[in-house]
């Protein structure tokens, strides 16, 4: 039975929802890509196109990593018909998405840093310089906050690099990563996601975003992508708890406002799901979003 294509989007926890003209752009890249192709193509058309927008952190947008230079990139895939890839810490590569859509198509899963690097070569993705002048002011804006906390503290030294990320980390920050939930109209689910991570971080820091059932799950119910503070969504195992709700029968609002109540209100965190029959997103700071259903 033909079922009805649906996408939603979002431009990650805590971003401001003049944003959401970038999520409505994306939002039909992916029922576009759809027509051609299926709920994976529609979910990752969607976020190559957040990734090559520029004001979302992911892709072109990453944040910089506290030197003010290293970029270290996360994304994931995910659907129905068995395709699982994700990659961690990938440097110097335009589109993340598209790596990881090129792990599922390895025996593994998850590739991370040089590997993944090189992988992304392999795989006939160029190098890519990434953080935009967008990223490189929100840099210098971060180092400006951070040393005057700590005027006494030279330079950006080992010392200051702890001291800074542990006292930043009593309230750390998610910020305009991108995901995408789609079903296509076999009735297949999909999800995708990017991430430049969250700022100031340490190098080799991983968040939720490339974590099976943590940053976003698929199955045959439905899928989930989720956003904020990935060191909270992982103890929750967030994406697989909703879909585990889903799954059971709960209307998908209830699910995803049940999971945002487990978080205090000082952590950012957003979901979005599509199940068999609804769509939708929830989250406890403006995240720009957009929702599309098409015959
Ligand atoms: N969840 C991402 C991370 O922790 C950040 C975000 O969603 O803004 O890496």
């Amino acid at each position: 039975m033909v079922k009805r294509m649906a996408v939603v989007v979002h431009g990650g926890a805590g971003a401001p929802s003049t944003d959401a003209d970038g999520c409505v752009r994306a939002a039909h890249a992916a029922i576009a890509a759809m027509r051609r192709g299926d709920a994976l193509d529609g979910a990752v058309a969607a976020v190559v196109a957040m990734e090559d927008d520029g004001r979302f952190n992911a892709g072109a947008g990453s944040v910089l990593g506290l030197d003010g230079v290293t970029v270290e990139m996360d994304a994931a895939i995910m659907d129905t018909r068995g395709r699982l890839g994700a990659v961690t810490c990938l440097r110097r590569t335009r589109n993340p998405v598209l790596v990881a859509r090129a792990v599922a198509n390895t025996p593994h899963w998850l590739l991370a840093g040089e590997g993944a690097e090189r992988f992304a070569r392999e795989a006939g993705f160029a190098e890519h310089a990434v953080g935009n002048s967008r990223a490189q002011a929100a840099h210098r804006r971060l180092i400006a906050k951070l040393r005057a906390k700590l005027p006494a503290l030279p330079g950006i030294d080992t010392q200051f690099f702890e001291r800074q990320v542990r006292d930043h980390q009593a309230k750390p920050e998610g910020g305009d990563t991108v995901g995408a939930v789609t079903r296509d109209a076999e009735g297949h689910f999909a999800v995708a996601g990017s991430t430049g991570g969250i700022a100031p971080a340490l190098l080799g820091r991983v968040g939720d975003t490339p974590i099976i059932g943590s940053g976003f799950y698929a199955g045959p119910h439905g899928a989930v992508a989720a956003t904020g503070v990935g060191e909270q969504i992982v103890r929750h195992l967030l994406a697989h708890t909703v879909y585990g709700w889903i799954a059971e029968g709960m209307p998908l609002h209830r699910a995803l406002t049940r999971a945002i109540d487990f978080f205090p209100e000082e952590v950012d965190v957003g979901l979005i799901a599509v199940s068999r029959t609804e769509a939708g997103s929830k989250s406890n700071r403006d995240m720009p979003t957009d929702h599309l259903e098409h015959d």
